[in-house]
């Protein structure tokens, strides 16, 4: 992509009322835009990154075994009366009558959508075991959108269901996808902790919460200053570390996944029902679980920046390589940019190329700022020795290149900025 012909836009400020790293940084670099309080759009830089990071998930998903659906936003009331949420939600569901006077919600997540399918297909112990996922926007009126697409109204969540035959096997969808989980936020290059949780009003007796660290997360939990070990709880972390006694410390943390064993409670209400090997009719065992993909976008960011910028993990980087021509009035320069582009793209990577007639120190900035992890400066050294610039947005460091050893050298540095599990 080149600078010039692309959507790309930066600001040196944000606007008034960011009020965490990630959320002023997105906004100045354009990745989204507000439309109301709680309600954003993404642009090309956003979409891009919300795309690499659901291809991560989908990819750990069906490895994990799990298959892709798309559930309905639009959903009848009268489902969720049967399982008593339509109350206990209250005003976080977004309501309205249709034309046929139809009473309905606009999805705030998928556990009734889902178990009536089951129960329309399940019949035998052969039906199962199954898990079906989806990436989807979700509505919630949240009493307080914050930070952006931290907690918005409408956002983006992968949900999976599991469907087993007894608890042995839900044990094992649950063990299974908690895996799936730590992978994926593993790839995403994330410091990040799994706690026990409480199941609050999706229910079910075991949980658990995937927590990144960050300044600007709304949940607080404690680590100990010595081995890391955390707890969630207060009465634990005031007595010192349950390993090592020793003192620890509040830290802020963004939820980014919750999973649950559900065990029967929506599968034996809406009547997932099956007749096992000796042909007894038995219930069905759920899980459910949950990630914030939109949420993962702020999560990154707040464990990848500097006070100049975005340090992208090259996994979920919008373009791995900046490319910077210094002065585009020299044509050599040009012509080597677009060459440098083509190489590059042909090599597997994904290039953007800052033709715009800016000053060197403009351009810079802005490479600091949208943080590919490598740049190329096609410089006056360029000029003069045909050797570019390669630089490590994340170290800084740079090492001088000419055409035959560039890819190599990229490919060293996008490797180091990989952060891979
Ligand atoms: P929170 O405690 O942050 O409100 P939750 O426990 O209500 O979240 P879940 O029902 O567990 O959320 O949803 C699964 C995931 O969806 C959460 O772990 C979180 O990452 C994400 N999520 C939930 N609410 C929002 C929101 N309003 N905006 C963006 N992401 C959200
Ligand atoms: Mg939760």
């Amino acid at each position: 992509m080149f600078w010039t012909k692309s959507f790309i836009t930066t600001s040196k400020e944000a606007p008034e009322g960011a009020e965490s790293v990630s959320h002023r940084l997105m906004l100045r670099t354009q990745m989204v835009r507000m439309l109301i309080a709680g309600v954003y759009s993404y642009l090309p830089l956003g979409w891009r990154v919300l795309k690499k990071i659901e291809e991560i998930i989908r990819e750990e998903m069906v490895r994990a075994g799990a298959q892709e659906v798309l559930l309905p936003a639009l959903q009848p009331l009268e489902l969720w009366q049967k399982t008593g949420r339509d109350e206990l939600l209250g005003e976080t569901m977004l309501r309205f009558t249709d034309r046929r006077g139809r009473k309905l919600c606009l999805g705030p997540t998928h556990e009734e959508v889902v178990t009536q399918i089951a129960a329309h297909f399940v019949r035998s112990y052969r039906d199962l075991p199954f898990t079906l996922f989806q990436v989807q926007t979700k509505f919630r009126d949240e009493i307080r959108p914050r930070f952006g697409v931290v907690r918005s109204c409408e956002f983006i969540m992968k949900d999976a269901y599991s469907f087993d035959r007894d608890d042995a096997g839900l044990d094992k969808s649950y063990e299974t996808m908690r895996a799936a989980y730590e992978r994926i936020f593993r790839r995403m290059g994330l410091d990040f902790l799994t706690a026990k949780a409480d199941s609050g009003i999706i229910g079910g007796d075991v949980s658990h919460e995937f927590m990144v660290p960050a300044e600007s997360g709304e949940d607080v939990l404690y680590r100990c200053k010595i081995c890391r070990a955390f707890s969630s709880r207060q009465d634990t972390a005031d007595s010192g570390c349950p390993h090592c006694k020793q003192d620890m410390e509040k830290i802020n943390a963004l939820e980014v996944g919750h999973i649950f064993k559900l065990r029967d409670k929506y599968s034996d209400v809406l009547g997932v029902k099956y007749l096992d090997e000796s042909g007894r009719q038995r219930v069905v065992q759920m899980g459910c679980y949950g990630i914030g993909v939109s949420r993962l976008i702020p999560a990154v960011i707040e464990q990848n920046h500097d006070a100049d910028g975005i340090i992208w993990p090259r996994a979920v980087a919008p373009y791995e390589v900046m490319v910077v021509p210094v002065n585009v009035k020299e044509s050599g320069v040009v012509n080597a940019a677009v060459l440098l582009h083509q190489r590059l793209k042909e090599a597997g990577f994904s290039v953007l190329v800052d033709d715009r007639d800016e000053r060197a120190g403009v351009k810079f900035k802005d490479a600091d700022l949208l943080g590919s992890p490598v740049r190329i400066t096609i410089g006056n050294k360029w000029l003069q020795t045909k050797k570019f610039e390669v630089t490590d947005r994340r170290s800084r460091q740079s090492v001088e290149a000419q055409d035959a050893e560039l890819v190599a050298a990229v490919v060293r540095l996008l490797e180091g900025a990989r952060k891979d599990g």
